[in-house]
């Protein structure tokens, strides 16, 4: 089956997850489509198939030479709740010239807003109508992973067993929550859910999440002189200590304090912090001025300020720094189809990250697709079918080392 026309197939079924549903998956449309999926892998006469219908985890191996490594390929089925995912229409534009698209009377996809339109001259352009996202994010990814299967199923090619894996609500941070290990256990695996065409990510944030809760002490304005403890006051004072390395004011690998809710009064204030940082030891760092910060102010203000800190995630660099022949590997995959390679830190983390500290180093791939999670989404044709072949060089590549050679850092 044509790439195109698996992609068409699964934007089709809408698979928007829902943050405000307690249920796993949180939506029943990505059931429809791991179901699909299952199906597909069944035709391709795929040797192992495992569904976790009650989780909604499709995981497959397509087998090979077990002297070769094991690569691994994960995307999700879900898409972002930011914007519709129901009655896609999508618009195929060939041979796209650059200009203004009218998605519809009122939106407009323009090269001035988003001048990435400008690499795509001559290209077969897929966008939507303006009123829903496209769904790339991550459909695109399962296309590529699903055409990259059926190459190999139909290739006399020597490659070593090859897992994939579809995952649920990986847009609500929900996507590896009840991902099974026992059915995913490749040597290597890599997320296929980036932007463009060549990307290849393997650091991302250390990540971690701030409560603070300020208990002051309220009084008659006209008789506070000693007795007053403004909770609000305090906040301000929190937030005004803090450097001003705030979302707004860093890009690439630079770390934040991102000052996500603020709320209260004179009695009780109540302050949220996301911190993030590229490197482990700066990460500590900040974590650490927000703690000097509140020891002296609760000096001062009589033990009224409750710090809370939690770690999210890590960076995944911290796991696959060790993995010489995973990255050299992937930039040789990615070079060997003509694509430069675009190596890029993500500033956010990825169901990778997780899946890296359990073992299995996993970085995250590009799909081709652009503006996620917007009615300004869009791919390419041959922005996909150029990741497929990534995809399937990446297999050949690992397919000429040894399982030593790939492993020479740890596990076995
Ligand atoms: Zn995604």
């Amino acid at each position: 089956m044509e790439l195109l026309e698996r992609f068409l197939e699964y934007i089709a079924i809408d698979t928007t997850s829902n943050s405000k549903k307690n249920t796993n998956p949180s939506t029943k449309g990505q059931l429809i489509l791991a179901k699909k999926l299952v199906m597909e892998l069944k035709k391709l006469n795929i040797n192992k198939i495992y569904f976790d219908e009650k989780n909604c985890y499709v995981y497959a191996v397509l087998e090979g030479d077990k002297k070769l490594p094991k690569l691994g390929f994960i995307s999700h089925l879900d898409t972002s709740e930011n914007a519709i995912g129901k009655n896609i229409k999508p618009q195929i534009i060939k041979n796209y010239d650059v200009k203004d698209i009218m998605l519809n009377n009122k939106k407009t996809l323009s090269p001035e807003i988003y001048p990435d339109l400008k690499n795509h001259i001559g290209k077969t352009l897929i966008t939507t109508d303006g009123t829903t996202l496209l769904g790339a994010d991550d459909k695109a990814g399962i296309a590529e992973i699903m055409s990259m299967l059926e190459y190999f199923v139909n290739s006399t090619e020597t490659h070593g067993d090859i897992y994939v894996c579809f995952t649920p609500d990986e847009e609500l941070g929900l996507g590896t929550l009840n991902f099974n290990k026992e059915f995913f256990t490749p040597d290597i695996a890599y997320t296929v859910d980036g932007s463009s065409v060549g990307e290849f990510s393997y650091e991302n944030f250390n990540a971690a999440s701030v409560t603070i809760e300020i208990n002051g002490i309220s009084t008659h304005c006209g008789n506070a002189k000693n007795i007053m403890i403004n909770a609000c006051h305090i906040a301000t004072i929190i937030n005004s200590l803090l450097p001003n390395e705030i979302p707004a004011n860093t890009d690439g690998r630079q770390g934040f304090y991102h000052l996500e809710e603020i709320n209260g009064n004179v009695s009780k204030a109540h302050l949220k912090y996301l911190i993030r940082d590229f490197d482990k030891e700066s990460f500590t760092k900040r974590k650490e001025l927000l703690e000097q910060i509140v020891n002296v102010l609760n000096r001062k203000y009589n033990d009224c300020i409750k710090l809370d800190i939690k770690d999210t995630y890590y960076n995944m660099y911290d796991v696959i720094k060790e993995e010489d022949t995973l990255i050299t590997g992937t930039i040789n995959a990615i070079k060997s189809v003509n694509i430069e390679p675009l190596i890029l830190p993500i500033r956010g983390g990825t169901d990778g990250t997780k899946i890296s500290y359990e073992g299995i180093p996993c970085p995250n791939l590009g799909t081709g697709g652009h503006n996620f999670h917007s009615i300004y989404e869009y791919v390419t044709v041959e922005d996909m079918n150029n990741t497929r072949d990534i995809l399937i060089s990446i297999v050949k590549e690992f397919s000429k080392n040894n399982k030593k050679q790939i492993l020479r850092n740890k596990r076995i």
